[in-house]
């Protein structure tokens, strides 16, 4: 499979639909999230500065988490296509990471978008907050990570389109008419 971005606000099923795909055409998975609770839970040098960010629900300075992705990438096994969730988070992002493939000689693939209601979102992440105890899964700090979705995230979608890379999928009730939906779009690509 080729390279798949998954992109969409707080809540929208990054994760979750990434497990799905990865299982379905045996992908590499990076969630910088993770990578970055991973950090944090280690207690190494770059989970101290990264817990401050994500505890107000701010984002990791793109120069950071540039070099972040990059080592994470490289660790990937070879010839497999990868699925970045999570990332690009920022045009710069966005860029660097065009660049970065290019380097490499591999395709940036195709990028897949997930339109999910803000009142929808906000239940399910308050749902996560009982169910995983995540620092930034608390009301206050949720409203922030919307906001800087619709400041900083969002408008990357006009930059996919420009690339011609944009799929976009919408929420309308139930996980598997979108899984359905994107698995009958991913296939198409194999
Ligand atoms: P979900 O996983 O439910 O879609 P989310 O997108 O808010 O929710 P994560 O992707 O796990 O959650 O990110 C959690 C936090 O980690 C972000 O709020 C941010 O502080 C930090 N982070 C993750 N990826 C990046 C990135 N690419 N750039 C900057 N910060 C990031
Ligand atoms: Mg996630």
């Amino acid at each position: 499979m080729k390279n798949i971005i998954i992109f969409g606000a707080p809540g929208s099923g990054k994760g979750t639909y990434s497990d799905e795909i990865v299982n379905r055409y045996n992908m590499g998975h990076i969630s910088t999230g993770d990578v970055l609770r991973g950090e944090i839970k280690n207690g190494t040098e770059l989970g101290k500065i990264a817990e401050g960010y994500i505890q107000n629900g701010q984002l990791i300075p793109d120069d950071l988490m540039i070099s972040i992705l990059a080592k994470t990438y490289d660790a990937m096994p070879a010839g497999k296509g990868v699925i970045f969730d999570g990332f690009p988070r920022t045009i710069a992002q966005a860029e660097a990471l065009k660049k970065m493939l290019a380097e490499r000689n591999h395709d940036m693939g195709v990028m897949i978008e997930l339109i999910v209601d803000e009142e929808t979102l906000l239940a399910r992440l308050l749902n996560r907050a009982i169910e995983q105890g995540r620092a930034d899964d608390n009301e206050e700090t949720i409203k922030k990570r919307f906001a800087v979705y619709h400041s900083q995230t969002a408008p990357l979608a006009e930059w996919f389109e420009k690339e011609g890379m944009r799929n976009t999928f919408t929420w309308k009730g139930s996980k598997e008419t979108m899984l359905s939906e994107i698995f009958a779009f991913l296939d198409t690509l194999k």
